[in-house]
């Protein structure tokens, strides 16, 4: 019986009970109760004119037709007194409380019925447990090979070797080697963890049991455990193959970590069996254990023990090689224009994962589908992009002029600052337009991967993004909670060139928080620390913040002409790429330049446009 209709069927059940509970209910207090004493009343009266008994119960009846109840204390007392009365006696059976009964054993015999049944169904859904979750080598996804996975050529190369094995183990057995037992995949989401598993088993052609971590966990202590139990008894009978547990860490979280109560209990025991399931395969038993997690700092560290998941492979977001070869193996599954070039792409989505590269593609084979093309075009890569990187454009939000003007100022600010700080990423993209969660965007894009930051780029980082407050404070005198997002990253960049890589000048080389080596975002402590230091450490964020911001405002009140100026075309045009911008402080450093020559320039848009080698171009492309 399915889940659903159990549970619909218990729902019915039980409003069926409640709806007889109110009929009996109802039955019983539909006369309004009087006392006994009022009927021994109204009897010496003569005003009864009916008795109508049920056990100790009495409805009485009187002259005007209304009909109360109450109790008697002895019934045959109470008939001496009716006697000789002109008053009609009715004695009825008291079934109420047989009714009542029978129906609430009814009712418990049907619900036990209903609980064994389901007891049953789980009992047979736990049996088959480990054989529904074995992937079909016919199906889709097990046609996957190492082709269809670019990018990470290590890990392709770590696992071709398990391949070989699942293969032919003799190779490998008959000189005494044992391949791992467990792989554990590490990284952030969307590299190809579950991808480079299903490529595993598609290039051994071996059974491929696929679980998640959360399979296992369940609400009864002992569930999850028996299911590991079962999992490994069907994966020895049908050795050699895979056993893929994804998100592993929704299992095999830290023991030490959190209470021994509740859900503990059972994930400790889930772990445990999975603990001495790895470690009771025979030699000859051929099998495989991959896992993916995001969160190896949680993992137990009895998971990673030799025997067990022994061999830890990363798996990081792809270099710009990699970005080129993610983007080929996806671009086959659509039509592209000639024009499209992958190793131009690769370099414009530094920090891109795989997924990402694959949405990338998809979106832009969307837009170029609702465009009516019959191929995509490097436009429609452009604007999936930024769909992707800054969301999609909130057409129906509406500002007011003063809003929009605060918001070109903050925006400029930061592209100011961008375009003229040197170690600063190059500019790609301003806007005004609302996208996502921002109202404007300033997105910079570095032009290589970068693997070390060094101290002078950190710091360009946080002028640029005090540059929207800057901006704000010296056109307007005042501040908005537009800054919200540049200050939460601004102080955490200052925290962590303090506290992680040691770039006070005051503190020293010292490190005062550490990662805790997850590859998810915001997941570092501070160290164990005194009171003072803390406090040094909070003034040293806050000071180097306020120099960058000083820093921030003293560039912005030098070109303040310029600032004005980029207002001015950010709100007729609202968007601005990286080389329309160029154009513009070009046009305007060339307005000084000019100025000397020509006294009196004609610069009444662009300032200098007629003056400005760029300017006509610029025009049209912007105000298109
Ligand atoms: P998560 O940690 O969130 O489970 P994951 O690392 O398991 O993510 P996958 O599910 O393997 O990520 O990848 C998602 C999709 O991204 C894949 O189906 C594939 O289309 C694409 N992809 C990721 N990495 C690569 C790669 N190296 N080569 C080609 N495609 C990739």
């Amino acid at each position: 019986m399915p889940i659903l209709v159990r549970n619909l069927l218990v729902c019915f059940l039980f409003t069926i009970l409640a709806l007889f509970l109110a009929l009996l209910w109802f039955m019983e207090h539909r006369h309004p109760s009087q006392d006994y004493s009022k009927l021994v009343e109204r009897l010496a009266n003569d005003q009864i004119v009916m008795l109508e008994f049920t056990g100790n119960k009495v409805a009485f009846t009187d002259q005007d037709a209304r009909t109360f109840v109450t109790t008697v204390p002895s019934v045959a007392q109470f008939l001496e007194r009716v006697q000789g009365k002109d008053i009609r006696v009715v004695v009825k059976q008291d079934r109420f409380n047989l009714i009542y009964l029978t129906v609430i054993a009814v009712f418990i015999v049907v619900l036990v019925m209903v609980a064994w049944w389901s007891l049953q169904r789980s009992k047979n859904e736990d049996n088959n447990f480990a054989s529904d979750k074995l992937v079909s080598l016919n199906g889709d996804d097990l046609n996957l090979t190492f082709d269809d996975i670019a990018g990470i050529p290590e890990a392709k190369e770590e696992l071709e070797e398990v391949v070989s094995f699942l293969k032919s183990p003799d190779n490998f057995t008959r000189i005494g080697a044992t391949i791992p037992r467990g792989i554990l995949l590490q990284g952030p989401p969307g590299t190809g963890k579950t991808l480079l598993a299903k490529a595993v088993a598609g290039e051994a052609g071996v059974p491929f049991y696929s679980f998640s971590g959360s399979d296992f966990v369940e609400m009864f202590v002992g569930v999850g455990a028996s299911r590991v139990r079962d999992l490994f008894k069907e994966a020895k009978e049908n050795s050699p193959c895979i056993v893929f547990i994804d998100e592993i860490d929704a299992v095999g979280a830290s023991r030490t970590s959190g209470s021994s109560a509740g859900g503990q209990e059972e994930r400790g025991q889930t772990l445990n069996a999975l603990l001495v399931e790895m470690d009771g395969f025979d030699t000859e038993d051929t099998i495989v254990v991959l896992a993916a997690t995001n969160r190896p700092d949680i993992l137990d560290s009895a998971l990673k023990r030799p025997g067990r998941f022994d061999r830890q492979i990363n798996l990081l977001a792809p270099d710009v090689k990699g970005r080129m070869k993610i983007l080929e193996v996806h671009g086959q599954k659509v039509r592209l224009h000639p024009e499209v070039d992958f190793e131009v792409l690769a370099q414009a989505t530094p920090g891109f994962t795989g997924a990402e590269l694959a949405n990338l593609v998809n979106e832009a084979a969307l837009l170029a589908g609702r465009n009516g093309q019959d191929q995509i075009i490097n436009a429609n890569f452009d604007k999936a992009r930024d769909r992707i990187l800054m969301g999609v454009e909130r057409k129906g939000l509406i500002m007011t002029d003063r809003d929009r003007k605060v918001l070109a100022y903050h925006e400029a600010g930061h592209g100011i600052l961008a375009n003229k700080l040197p170690d600063s990423d190059p500019l790609h993209k301003i806007t005004i337009v609302p996208r996502g969660m921002a109202l404007g965007q300033t997105q910079q894009i570095a032009i290589s991967d970068q693997h070390a930051y060094s101290k002078q780029y950190l710091l360009s980082k946080i002028i640029v993004l005090m540059g929207g407050r800057a901006a704000e404070e010296l056109v307007f005198k005042q501040q908005t909670t537009g800054a919200q997002g540049d200050l939460l990253t601004a102080t955490q960049i200052a925290t962590d060139m303090i506290c992680k890589w040691g770039m006070s000048s005051t503190l020293g080389p010292q490190a005062f928080s550490i990662d805790s080596g997850g590859f998810l975002d915001g997941v570092s402590g501070r160290l164990p620390m005194g009171h003072d230091t803390e406090r040094f450490i909070d003034q040293e964020v806050n000071e180097l913040l306020s120099n960058c911001f000083a820093q921030a405002l003293q560039m912005l009140k030098e070109e303040r002409a310029l600032l004005d100026n980029l207002v001015e075309i950010l709100l007729q045009v609202e968007t601005l790429d990286g080389e329309e911008f160029d154009i513009i402080v070009d046009c305007s450093v060339k307005k000084e330049a000019v100025a000397t020559e020509f006294p009196e320039p004609d610069c009444s848009t662009c300032n200098a446009r007629e003056n400005c080698s760029h300017a006509t171009g610029v025009e049209d492309e912007i105000v298109a």
